[in-house]
């Protein structure tokens, strides 16, 4: 069989494959995404500033109206029940001049959403639904093989095959992955109040409880726990367990009931020691895995996507060139280094069991409590990366001697 030639090859389609498969065929590059079949995605995702302006550009928002809540405040609760116990936080949108912090959306609406837009540019995106199975690569083109012995050559090779990535494999990046001793059991319910667009985090022994809200009376839920009681609470009636939630949340949101189905997903960690090289480009969990606390892995996924769609057009003579993997490697590396750090050293932070951490901890968020001026940067760098401690950074200098603003 002869191959295909496309300019961009796209393998996986998850969110992020889907957001790269259209924002490349919409910019006007001949597209190929090529997706194993996955399992239903139970989770949500809270879509936060530079996510929702891009979604927004790729066409997607409007199909995503009524489907998505607004978050209009955050509160973090210290139920550790520890000697050394955090104040409770509470973050509200309004005090930073915002609207609401970020749109939680489940993951498989809005999966829909990208694919439905999708369909729109269907004269340049190609879609095949298997595996690639093989992965070559040279200094001109890639050469990607399905299961059933289709052959693709591509310029760009994007890798957003997820955690085990074959095209990162074939890249040869080095990777450092590690586990957690946590299980994230993911479920959606309905609840008796309502939860006015408000998240509340607890901070458990075991790690996160942390309810966001949905439109409607209802919420979706991720429990870090034990892999032990993930099991346990896992295999309890449906009556049961929604009464575990209603207790978990101290009756905040009235009388719970969970839905179906109720996942499981066990923690891991993953760095990546390059981003790109020889035709490829990973986006995704192919390119960083980290716990999901403070909402931050797609987000990070959906600021690649955008990156290397902007590298792609700056190089749009030759996509997946060398001077256009160095652009993007370039402008990804530090974000994605910094948010993985950042997201593995507070889950650490809130497993321990160690006493100084604990006061830090206790110590810190107090202070965010205490202390506005910090609580708006966090928020504004929760929102708009970059943002906050920059922005904060940048006033401090202003009122340093030799550094006072002229006017
Ligand atoms: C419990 C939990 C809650 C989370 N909550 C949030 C949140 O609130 N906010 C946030 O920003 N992030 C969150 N995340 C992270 C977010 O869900 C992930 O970053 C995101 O789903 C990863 O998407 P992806 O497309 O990169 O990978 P995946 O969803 O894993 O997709 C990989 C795709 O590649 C395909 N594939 C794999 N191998 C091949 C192959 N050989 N050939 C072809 N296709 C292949 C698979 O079939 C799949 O379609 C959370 C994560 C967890 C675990």
């Amino acid at each position: 069989m002869n191959p295909s030639r496309h300019e961009i090859c796209v393998v996986g389609g998850g969110l992020a494959g889907a957001s790269a498969a259209l924002a490349f065929a919409q910019a006007g590059f001949d597209t190929v995404q090529i997706a194993a079949p996955s399992r239903t995605d139970g989770r949500s995702t809270a879509l936060i500033g530079p996510s929702i302006r891009f979604l927004e550009r790729l066409g997607v928002l409007p199909a995503l109206e009524g489907r998505a809540q607004p978050m209009f405040a955050m509160r973090l609760v210290d139920d550790t029940g520890r000697l050394l116990r955090a104040a409770t936080v509470e973050f509200r949108a309004a005090e930073i001049g915002l609207p609401y912090f970020g749109l939680n959306v489940l993951n498989a609406d809005l999966l829909e959403t990208l694919r439905v837009q999708g369909d729109v540019y269907s004269d340049r995106l190609l879609r095949i639904d298997e595996p690639v199975v093989s992965v070559d690569l040279d200094k001109d083109h890639a050469t990607v093989v399905t299961e059933s012995g289709r052959s693709i050559v591509c310029r760009l090779l994007v890798g957003s095959d997820g955690r085990n990535s074959v095209v990162r494999t074939a890249m040869q990046a080095p990777v450092r992955a590690w586990s957690y001793p946590q299980v994230a059991l993911v479920l959606n319910f309905g609840h008796q109040k309502g939860h006015d667009g408000v998240s509340t985090e607890f901070h458990t022994v075991t790690g996160p409880f942390t309810q966001v809200p949905l439109p409607g009376h209802r919420s979706s839920l991720v429990w870090v726990e034990t892999p032990e009681n993930a099991d346990r609470l896992k295999a309890l009636p449906t009556e049961r367990l929604s009464e575990e939630v209603e207790r978990r949340l101290h009756s905040i949101l009235g009388a719970v009931t969970v839905e179906d189905p109720v996942q499981s997903f066990p923690l891991s960690g993953a760095s990546v020691g390059r981003l790109a090289a020889r035709r490829c480009a990973l986006v995704g969990e192919a390119a960083h895995v980290f716990p999901p606390i403070g909402a931050q892995g797609l987000n990070l996924g959906l600021r690649d996507v955008e990156a290397l769609l902007a590298c792609a057009m700056e190089h749009r003579d030759d996509p997946g060139g060398a001077g256009m993997l160095a652009a993007y490697e370039a402008r990804r590396r530090t974000d994605v280094a910094t948010r993985t750090a950042a997201v593995d050293l507070l889950n650490r932070s809130l497993l321990t069991g160690f006493l100084p951490v604990q006061a830090l901890r206790a110590v810190g968020l107090g202070t965010l409590a205490a202390v506005p001026a910090l609580r708006h940067a966090l928020m504004r760098e929760g929102v708009e990366p970059g943002a906050g401690f920059a922005g904060a950074l940048g006033r401090v200098r202003t009122l340093l001697p030799g550094q006072r603003a002229s006017g």
